[in-house]
């Protein structure tokens, strides 16, 4: 796996020397700056089989197996709840009583990496435990992993990840090396979320605090809640409350409002020509609906003139004002009373 670019750093001055690599390492460091990526990209260059300037090469046949999610020496605990949910196959998702999943680490957990950690590696290399989040290791499991840090086993990393080492017994802690990973390089994470598709990159990162990951969820969140309102407001019989929309729009999401309003128009279009919905085919009825009232020389000038607002939407003059023009302009062209 690719390390972020705000961990090589770190990465390669701990791989460099792997003679002095510990038992047990504590990572830790503010949320949303991706540890958990961290804690497996050093498994990962740990269990290569060929590294390149000390990172795994990505192209063994231990890469491959790691990617895969199968490497034989690598072992992950997480809480039940973090768990992807995995559905047998034939076994229909439904009748599963729906149980509260765990969010602490229990000792059964720790207790079914016994083997794993004592018997002798399959790759005749090292073997990697991630505990991730460690804090949510309930008392016992944290007395089960403290008896295996007090007799580390050879050739063996345990890495503890952790938004919060203090809640860790002090006992797990002082038998670990502390890695404390800072909030990466404004930068380096500006840059990463432009290249995820982040709009307003600095505005989200501002409002995660400087955490690059937990910048992005929130914007993905932001945006499909926007795109939902947005979508809902278009698909009305009766046209869209452009006022109070409007209203809703601001500097942050003017260029991803002209953004869905394309969306949605490109698809009015393609079903007034008969043809089925290319963006939003969940909202085939709506679309017909609004597509029957509309005329089609004024849904392509309308395409224009969004087109247009989009180019400018950098620095319009006055969010609100534009969205609220927009949408009076959609309500006029789509409720069959041509001008
Ligand atoms: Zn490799």
């Amino acid at each position: 796996m690719t390390p972020f670019p705000w961990h090589r750093p770190a990465l390669e001055r701990l791989l460099a020397d792997r003679a002095r690599m510990p038992h047990a390492l504590l990572v830790h460091g503010p949320e949303g700056i991706g540890k958990q990526e961290f804690a497996r990209a050093l498994a990962n260059g740990m269990l290569c089989e060929s590294p390149r300037d000390g990172l795994a090469c990505g192209a063994c046949s231990a890469c491959h197996w790691f990617s895969q999610g199968n490497h034989p020496d690598y072992r992950e605990i997480v809480p039940e709840a973090a768990m992807e949910d995995e559905v047998p196959e034939g076994e229909a998702e439904a009748p599963k009583a729906e149980k509260a999943k765990s969010l602490v680490i229990k000792i059964d957990q720790v207790r079914a990496v016994a083997d794993f950690v004592a018997l002798s590696t399959h790759r005749a290399g090292y073997r990697v435990l991630v505990v991730h989040p460690a804090e949510a290791m309930n008392p016992g499991a944290a007395n089960a992993l403290l008896k295996t840090l007090e007799e580390p086993p050879p050739a063996t990393l345990i890495v503890l990840v952790s938004d919060r080492p203090a809640r860790l017994l002090p006992t797990i802690r002082s038998r670990c090396r502390i890695l404390a990973l800072p909030l990466p390089p404004r930068e380096a994470a500006l840059a990463w979320l432009r290249e995820q598709g982040v709009g307003a990159p600095e505005a989200a990162l501002a409002a995660a605090g400087g955490a690059p990951l937990a910048a992005r969820d929130q914007s993905q969140a932001d945006e499909a809640e926007l795109q939902r309102r947005l979508l809902a407001e278009l698909a009305k019989p009766t046209g869209a409350d452009a006022l109070t929309f409007a209203a809703t729009v601001d500097r942050e999401s003017v260029e991803r409002f002209i953004h869905w309003m394309q969306t949605w128009v490109h698809d009015l279009a393609r079903v007034r020509l008969a043809g089925e919905p290319r963006h939003h085919g969940h909202l085939a009825q709506p679309l017909r609906a609004r597509a029957k009232a509309a005329d089609l020389d004024a849904l392509f000038a309308f395409d224009r003139e969004l087109a247009e607002a989009r180019a400018l939407a950098a620095h319009p003059l006055n969010p609100r004002l534009l969205a609220e023009h927009l949408l009076m302009s959609y309500n006029r062209i789509t409720s069959g009373n041509r001008p």
